[in-house]
């Protein structure tokens, strides 16, 4: 193909020159005497990635269904209950895992399209008077679908009912480009993984933890080893790991926290909501269907586009990969051919998002689907504008 690829998927995304330049280093002794004075400032500043002052960050070489194995396996015990709901791909393969680790699984199984049911949630955990539920599972960012769900709400309830359940959130497609506060809402265990918002290479699964969920691994019944928080924990007090740690990949993630840091978390948050909104005007342009079933759910991160029945998404998704050089994200599970979808996060601005916008329309146009060629870009632009209006200069 000539010219550039366009990366249009909610992850991979888009890594940053600067990212990889911090990468193209000569590999390290990751034993030297000096190397802590890189690893201690690299843990502590992930924690404002994470919104957190207690607790640890913990980084551990994997990608992010890492983090959903190495929560079950440190917190919990065979047979423990946990709460969970699926109504996409990954919240679903989560739940999966946690039957795989002979988990008690309460699950609620929701049309895809939804979010976390917290009015569900709410009536299971009054009806818990015993408190047999351990813990409490929450997908922050449904990847499949572009759902987010409310996490704040589900802290709200636990207080409510005075639940001393742990609360695990999988924030992977969430933290580090849309609103997420470990501290505020009580999250125990949140996992992400760096290829999303960290915007790197795959490979590195970065966790916050907290106090409460370190002292719920001394009650474990699990073996846990590779993934284990305390022995993590004890080599991180030191500015070291247990074992070879993914090093280069550090150094590219410290290069993506100060980015993060440079442009200000609620920058980087209002930036996302910005060209999520742009996306979702071109979908509403273009006469489709958001899959997220009300604007609330709506995700700032990916948006899943229903096609309509006569045609097959997957259809427009090879247009676009074939013929145009954008790859757009595929329909997971059950709604495979239904839907396509746009990432739009990570290192992103206005005019790369109308690329990929402009890719979108070319392979529909392609696939015969019938809307007005440019609406949808159009659409995305007058969003754009209008936001930059009200932008400070200092912003630009
Ligand atoms: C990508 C993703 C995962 C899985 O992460 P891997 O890095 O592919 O293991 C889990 N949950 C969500 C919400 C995701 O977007």
């Amino acid at each position: 193909m000539i010219g550039y690829r366009t990366l249009a998927v909610p992850g991979p995304t888009n890594m940053p020159f600067a990212i990889r330049q911090a990468m193209d280093v000569a590999l390290e002794d990751h034993r030297a005497p000096d190397f802590p004075e890189f690893v201690k400032p690299l843990l502590s500043d992930l924690k404002a990635v994470f919104r957190m002052t207690s607790g640890r960050v913990f980084m551990f070489p994997g990608s992010g269904t890492a983090g959903w194995e190495a929560a079950i396996g440190n917190c919990l015990s065979p047979r423990d209950m946990v709460l969970t709901s699926s109504f996409g791909q990954f919240s679903g393969l989560w739940v999966e895992m946690c039957r795989r680790f002979n988990l008690d699984v309460k699950n609620f199984d929701m049309d895809w399209g939804e979010g976390v049911p917290l009015d569900l949630y709410r009536r299971r955990l009054e009806a818990d008077k015993h408190h047999r539920i351990k813990a409490v599972l929450a997908c922050h960012n449904e990847t499949a679908t572009g759902v987010t769900s409310d996490i704040a709400g589900i802290r709200q309830i636990l207080d409510d009912l005075d639940h001393p359940a742990l609360l695990f959130v999988d924030g992977v497609s969430s933290i580090g480009a849309i609103d997420f506060r470990m501290d505020e809402w009580g999250v125990d265990v949140a996992v992400s993984g760096s290829q999303k918002g960290f915007m790197l290479p795959t490979g590195l699964c970065i966790m916050g933890v907290s106090d409460k969920a370190m002292e719920a691994c001394a009650r474990s019944d699990h073996p846990s080893c590779y993934l284990d928080f305390t022995d993590m924990a004890t080599a991180n007090d030191q500015g070291y790991f247990p074992y070879t740690p993914a090093a280069t990949l550090m150094r590219g993630l410290r290069a993506s926290v100060d980015m993060l840091m440079e442009e200000g978390l609620d920058n980087v948050f209002a930036r996302h909501a910005r060209l999520a909104d742009g996306v979702r005007a071109a979908v509403g342009a273009w006469g489709l269907r958001n899959c997220a079933r009300r604007p609330e759910l709506h995700s700032d991160t990916v948006t899943a586009v229903v096609v309509d029945p006569g045609t097959n998404a997957n259809d427009i998704i090879g247009a676009a990969y074939n013929h145009y050089g954008v790859s757009l994200g595929g329909g997971l599970g059950k709604v495979a051919g239904k839907v396509f979808r746009i990432g739009h996060l990570g290192w992103l601005n206005e005019a790369m998002v109308i690329q990929a916008l402009g890719g979108a329309e070319l392979a529909l146009r392609h696939c015969g689907v019938n809307f007005e060629a440019g609406s949808g870009v159009g659409a995305a632009i007058e969003r754009f504008t209008e936001a930059r209006l009200d932008l400070p200069l200092a912003a630009e």
